[in-house]
């Protein structure tokens, strides 16, 4: 629960308040954006919400919160349901972001022959009935080191297998499939396993049907420039391979990006993703 005896005053006034245990990592404004922004460090609100749709964005940024700083000063309760929330065709945020993973997001995918969790929020007694209701979890896919948060935990309570490439999977040890090697392996059907080494030695992205990219940390969107990003200041193993390795990605056709950190994409072509993501290797 947000605590209001450490509300950022910075906020504009109301009933919505963001408290200063935020460490800043951009989830909420990704659901928000017209209510939360960045100043000096720390999400605040620039406004209150205005109608019910913008309450409902409020709300999402609170389920979605890993430091829980998002709440009202009335102590309402959020509605149910908000999460998985369903972005694309078959493809849903989880919420639930977690602190062991600097409040990367993880996504729920459903598919016919069983669901992915692709890297891992906070286990929640709300979001392991969900995702029960929805037919449960298959496999869980780990895009790096960083994002493996409560992966085990669903994996147990789904009996789901876990996927990592081996150069990183000190940081799953119970991981049930670790992949060797540089290139591509498919995984399960119409899922590809892409070996991306750059923002860790073992960062991977999952390409489901030709179409959609998870792409953890190693590739996002950012919404303020409607274009691809890489983070290099957050670039933990070298930012030399990880240009390699996203050039060799421009080699795969997707239409939108699922990340871990920053945003997704809307919708595109594939000549299109493909031109922005050789453009963002050259910027590199
Ligand atoms: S989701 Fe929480 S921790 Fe992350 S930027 Fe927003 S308020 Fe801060």
């Amino acid at each position: 629960m947000a605590r209001l005896d450490a509300r950022n005053g910075r906020s504009a006034p109301g009933d919505w308040f963001v408290d200063t245990r935020c460490i800043d990592c951009g989830g909420c404004r990704h659901v928000a954006p017209t209510l939360l922004a960045d100043e000096a460090g720390l999400t605040i609100f620039t406004r209150q919400p205005a109608d019910a749709m913008e309450e409902e964005q409020a709300w999402l940024g609170a389920e979605l919160c890993p430091t829980q700083s998002i709440g009202t000063t009335s102590r309402r309760h959020a509605p149910v349901g908000l999460y998985p929330r369903q972005i694309a065709s078959g493809v849903h945020l989880c919420g639930s972001n977690s602190r062991s993973s600097y409040g990367a997001h993880s996504w729920f995918v459903t598919r016919p022959d069983g669901n992915l969790l692709i890297d891992s929020p906070r286990a929640t007694r709300k979001l392991m009935r969900a995702f029960e209701a929805r037919g449960g979890i298959a496999a869980v896919l780990l895009s790096h080191r960083d994002d493996v948060a409560d992966a085990e935990e669903y994996a147990t309570h789904f009996g789901a297998a876990i996927y990592i490439h081996v150069d990183d999977a000190r940081a799953a040890p119970f991981a049930t499939n670790v992949i060797e090697g540089a290139d591509p392996v498919p995984i399960r059907p119409g899922v590809v396993m892409i070996p991306v080494p750059g923002h860790t030695r073992g960062s991977v992205v999952y390409l489901v049907d030709d179409r959609d990219l998870f792409s953890g940390d190693s590739l996002a969107w950012d919404g303020d420039a409607g274009d691809l990003e890489a983070f290099a200041d957050a670039c933990w193993y070298s930012w030399t391979v990880q240009q390699k390795s996203l050039g060799r990605l421009a080699g795969h056709p997707f239409e939108q990006v699922f990340a871990g950190h920053g945003s997704w994409s809307p919708r595109r072509t594939t000549t299109e993703m493909r031109e922005r993501l050789l453009a963002l290797v050259d910027r590199m």
